[in-house]
C-alpha cells in the first residue's frame, strides 16, 4: 500500500469515526504535499490549531469554515468534510466496474454524485 493510500484510509476512518468540529483555515502551504494550518472549534472542547496535509482536489480559501472530524488523542489528525456534500460523506468501491480504473477516493467520497474520471460512469457508493 503507497503513502498515499495509506494517507486515504486513514482519512476515510477519520471522517467516519473522528468527532466533529469546524475548523477556520489560517493559512495555506504552498509546499508538495499541500498543507493548511487550521484552527478547529470542536462541537464539545476546547479549540486547537493543527497542520495537516490536503489532498488533491481540494479547493480552500483562508478563512473558510470546513466541517471536520479529528481524532481527539492526536490533534493533528484532522479530515476535512466536504461542504457540499453536507449530508455526509460514501463509502465508494475503490475500483470502477466499467472500465476498472482506480478511484479517486478524495473525490468520489465527497462527490454530490461520484462519477468515474476515465469513463464518466457513475461509481456504487454507500452513504457513509
Ligand atoms: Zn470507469
Amino acid at each position: 500500500m503507497s503513502a498515499q493510500d495509506k494517507l486515504l484510509m486513514e482519512k476515510l476512518r477519520l471522517a467516519k469515526d473522528g468527532s466533529p468540529g469546524t475548523a477556520t483555515i489560517l493559512a495555506l502551504g504552498d509546499g508538495s504535499p499541500r498543507t493548511a494550518t487550521i484552527r478547529v472549534q470542536p462541537d464539545s472542547g476546547n479549540v486547537f490549531e493543527a497542520t495537516i496535509e490536503l489532498l488533491k482536489g481540494y479547493h480552500l480559501e483562508v478563512g473558510q469554515s470546513v466541517r471536520v472530524r479529528f481524532n481527539p488523542a492526536h490533534h493533528s489528525k484532522v479530515v476535512l468534510l466536504n461542504m457540499a456534500a453536507a449530508g455526509g460523506l460514501w463509502h465508494v468501491a475503490t475500483h470502477c466496474p466499467d472500465c476498472g480504473a482506480p478511484v479517486d477516493m478524495a473525490t468520489a467520497t465527497v462527490a454530490a454524485h461520484p462519477v468515474c474520471a476515465y469513463c464518466r460512469q457513475p461509481i456504487p457508493c454507500d452513504p457513509a
